[in-house]
């Protein structure tokens, strides 16, 4: 991928942080005009000034900004730009969004509105993927729209449950119930907080897994054909947030990497899907059983991890698809070299419950070196807003296996020299020397226990 962008000639980044200036270094590896739409409050941000022009379309609160349909439609028009990539969080994964870039004749970088409503919608995505014979965490087979009928969907789906948010995402949203009395507290509630979260109450139930990994699979669809690359293990979370991400797993065989990857170009390909996008599953290590559990239909935070294990840069790919180019791709061509993790880094104190530690950058000297990539938008000198998401860079190590990138890893997190706020480096430098890290012994629940149990009140 070197040559052009396709039909792109002039993109819209409608989005911030270390996303946007992401997509703004593979937009300029086209050869592809860039056009910042950012807020108020970022308007000195480090994609501000590596944008080739910047339109200012509102104030800080993301809602009258980077949640402002009708803002950046203007900012479309104004700026002459010819498409739009969303990034991730915001309207990535806004179907009303992507139908109104298209129908002011531009391209949005992304699938098409249809296929974000069907598997933007969690539990449309279930039985999208239970027709293409992907199988699925127990759950409740439709939406029960009240309390009765979630007690009585429970008794197939059994406890504990998750209740879940059909619109939710990010961690969010996501309830447990032990019981059916818990169920019947708990369903109100939740209800309300995804209308007002997520402006859609719909809910529906699934078998809570306990010590499950969450595996997940990438994937690159042309609208005809579709190839994986290869899966990232996320157990590590932290309120079901992802911190830590690697590729590949660490504990999959080959022959169960072919069948979950598989699994995924299988389901992509049925629904026709155009762009990157990222199949999700719970894995039974005991069992050796895959579970998906949704699909996200936008470029993820972690994506770079499989970029250093394949090679292929996924956001320039985005461009060229979204652009009409087909997928030059051939699976046979994708080859797994290596391990990549990925630290996000966030602006968070640990030792004080991970408080939001928003401020000012002092000093900063990233970590060099084999094998070393940072995706940030800080620079000395620049002050966090405190507004948006807590991220504030992700440092990624590869190297020729896991000990190795581990190794890596350990010796950034000591070269980075980042002071003026506390992030979470500290917290990663010692799980990368907890021995069931190095083993890879965890799940998705490992990391909240023992954070329970190391951190001190
Ligand atoms: P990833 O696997 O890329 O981390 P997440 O689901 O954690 O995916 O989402 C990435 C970003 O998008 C986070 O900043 C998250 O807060 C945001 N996000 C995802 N889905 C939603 C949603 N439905 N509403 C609001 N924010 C979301
Ligand atoms: P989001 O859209 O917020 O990313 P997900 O459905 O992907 O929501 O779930 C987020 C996290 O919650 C998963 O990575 C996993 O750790 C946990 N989780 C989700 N579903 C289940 C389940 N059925 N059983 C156990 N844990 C789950
Ligand atoms: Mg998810």
């Amino acid at each position: 991928m070197s040559t052009t962008g396709g039909g792109i000639r002039r993109l819209l980044v409608a989005n911030r942080g270390e996303i946007a200036v992401r997509i703004l270094r593979a937009a300029k590896a086209l050869n592809i005009e860039t056009v910042l739409a950012c807020s108020e409050a970022d308007q000195d941000s480090l994609a501000a000034r590596q944008a080739d022009a910047v339109v200012v379309i509102g104030p800080a609160r993301a809602d009258r900004s980077y949640l402002n349909i009708d803002a950046l439609l203007k900012a479309l028009h104004d700026s002459g730009a010819d498409a739009v990539h969303p990034g991730y969080g915001f309207l990535a994964e806004s179907a009303a969004f992507a139908d109104a870039v298209e129908e002011a004749g531009a391209i949005f970088v992304g699938p098409s509105g249809d296929i974000i409503r069907r598997m933007g919608d969690k539990a449309e995505a279930r039985r999208t993927a239970l027709a293409a014979g992907v199988p699925v965490v127990p759950g409740s087979a439709g939406e029960p729209a009240d309390i009765e009928a979630a007690i009585a969907a429970a008794e197939t789906v059994g406890y504990p449950l998750l209740i879940k948010a059909s619109a939710g995402g990010g961690g969010r949203g996501i309830r447990l119930a032990r019981d059916a009395a818990e169920l019947a507290r708990e369903f109100p509630l939740a209800q309300r907080e995804a209308q007002a979260a997520f402006g859609n109450g719909a809910l529906y139930l699934e078998r809570f897994i306990e010590h499950a990994r969450h595996i997940e699979v990438q994937i690159l669809g042309d609208g005809q054909r579709a190839v994986h690359l290869f899966e990232r293990e996320c157990s590590l979370q932290r309120r079901r947030q992802k911190l830590l991400e690697e590729a590949p797993s660490p504990v999959l065989s080959a022959a169960q990497r072919e069948t979950l990857c598989a699994s995924a170009v299988r389901l992509a390909e049925s629904l026709g899907y155009r762009g990157a996008g990222t199949l999700e599953y719970l894995f039974n290590e005991a069992r050796g059983e895959f579970f998906f559990i949704e699909m996200n239909t936008r470029i993820q935070v972690e994506h770079p991890v499989s970029e250093m294990v394949t090679g292929i840069d996924l956001v320039q790919a985005m461009l060229c698809i979204a652009g009409g180019e087909p997928l030059r791709l051939r699976q046979e061509d994708i080859h797994l070299l290596g391990a990549a993790i990925e630290l996000r880094l966030n602006a968070e104190d640990p030792a004080r419950n991970f408080f939001p530690s928003p401020g000012t950058v002092e000093q900063l000297a990233w970590p060099r070196g084999a094998g070393i990539r940072v995706d940030s938008h800080l620079y000395a000198g620049y002050r966090v807003p405190p507004y948006y998401d807590s991220l504030l860079a992700k440092l990624i190590a590869h190297g020729a296996d896991r000990i190795e990138a581990l190794a890596r890893a350990r010796q950034a997190l000591d070269e980075l020299r980042l002071t003026g706020m506390a992030t979470t480096a500290s917290l990663h430098r010692r799980l990368l020397d907890e021995p069931w890290v190095i083993e890879a012994r965890f799940d998705t629940g490992t990391l909240e226990h023992w954070l329970a149990e190391e951190i001190p009140a």
